[in-house]
């Protein structure tokens, strides 16, 4: 389908509009650009679904053309196909990111089909079975991930709606069968109501099936259900950076965490100098997810704070953040 562009005039899809900026799609100018294109199936409306945070939510009041604080126009699939061939150089991933819509499953095929194959392909995605898994994988999908978002079933319950949180499990156990380890992840929005110790626990849970998780800090955004909301708070939301980078890395067996009454960390302890080193350099305070994977400033104003730094830290920001965890992160 790549070589042949003419059956992709009336395919269209949403471009994030960093990612359509880096691709010469539109003039956009940038304080960090993203390493990874972003893309986002289109229907010409809103998601079937109704998750409380989301700005393409069922009964969400936002502009379609939007998600988390991102705007993502929308491009005909032959004049996308053939920037993504033009601009190879200036990016190393592509992440397509799904709404529900009576046929996604077939748009997706459509789109994931037509992408040029240099570059890998993440797939983020509601549930699907092994047979389609197995599928997107045949396709040229890298890595998939399934998104709970939630930390516990509680809150998945309240705030997606239609969806169930065995699905994702299942959906997640199958697909480190069929696409191996280090290739499926999903994604954690950290400020839901969830208290530290449900998030660590989530982190350790996905840790023990092979599932690498991605750490957003909670958006709200005006017009969805929780647009009143706050986002979470920043010490917290640096502790669980630490833990996610520790076992991220596999790192599980070398840091011990006390806590206080409330569930909420107190220290982390350390037991090598050299991870103390990599926790020191700023490393977990980057944006966390599939290899390449910066999203810049999709939780966050550029004017900060900045929940994940889409680049290297400065040493003046490694040195903000590093002092909020002085007395928190120890060697022992
Ligand atoms: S971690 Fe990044 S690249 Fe991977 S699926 Fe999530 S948004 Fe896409």
């Amino acid at each position: 389908m790549v070589g042949d562009l003419s059956g992709l005039d009336n395919f269209r899809v949403r471009v994030s509009i960093g990612s359509a900026g880096l691709l010469g799609l539109l003039n956009v100018k940038m304080d960090v650009y993203p390493t990874t294109i972003y893309l986002m199936s289109y229907s010409g409306s809103k998601c079937l679904m109704d998750c409380a945070f989301c700005a393409q939510a069922r009964t969400s009041s936002c502009d379609l053309s939007r998600l988390s604080r991102i705007k993502w126009p929308v491009f005909t699939l032959k004049k996308l196909v053939s920037a993504l061939k033009t601009r190879k150089a200036k990016y190393k991933r592509v992440c397509v990111q799904t709404t529900v819509f009576k046929g996604v499953k077939e748009y997706l095929k459509g789109l994931v089909s037509a992408l040029p194959k240099f570059k890998p392909i993440s797939l983020s995605v509601f549930p699907l079975r092994r047979k389609e898994i197995g599928l997107y994988r045949d396709l040229g999908v890298d890595i998939i991930c399934f998104p709970l978002d939630a930390a516990k079933k509680e809150i998945f319950n309240k705030i997606k709606p239609g969806y169930t949180w065995e699905s994702y499990f299942h959906a997640l156990k199958d697909a480190v069968n069929v696409f191996g380890e280090g290739k499926v992840y999903t994604h954690l929005i950290v400020g839901l109501g969830e208290r530290e110790k449900d998030v660590v626990s989530f982190l350790r849970k996905m840790n023990n099936l092979r599932v690498k998780v991605g750490l957003f800090a909670f958006t709200p955004v005006k017009g969805t259900k929780m647009g009143l909301n706050y986002p979470p708070n920043l010490y917290s939301y640096r502790k669980l950076q630490v833990v996610n980078y520790l076992l991220n890395k596999g790192y599980g067996e070398k840091f011990s965490i006390k806590w206080n009454k409330n569930g909420a960390i107190d220290e982390i302890l350390v037991a090598e100098q050299e991870v103390l080193k990599e926790i020191m350099v700023g490393e977990p305070f980057k944006t966390s997810g599939c290899p390449h994977c910066n999203r810049p400033f999709y939780n966050e104003k550029p004017s900060g704070p900045l929940f994940n730094f889409p680049r290297e830290l400065t040493s003046q920001e490694r040195k903000e953040v590093l002092d909020i965890l002085s007395s928190t992160i120890k060697l022992y």
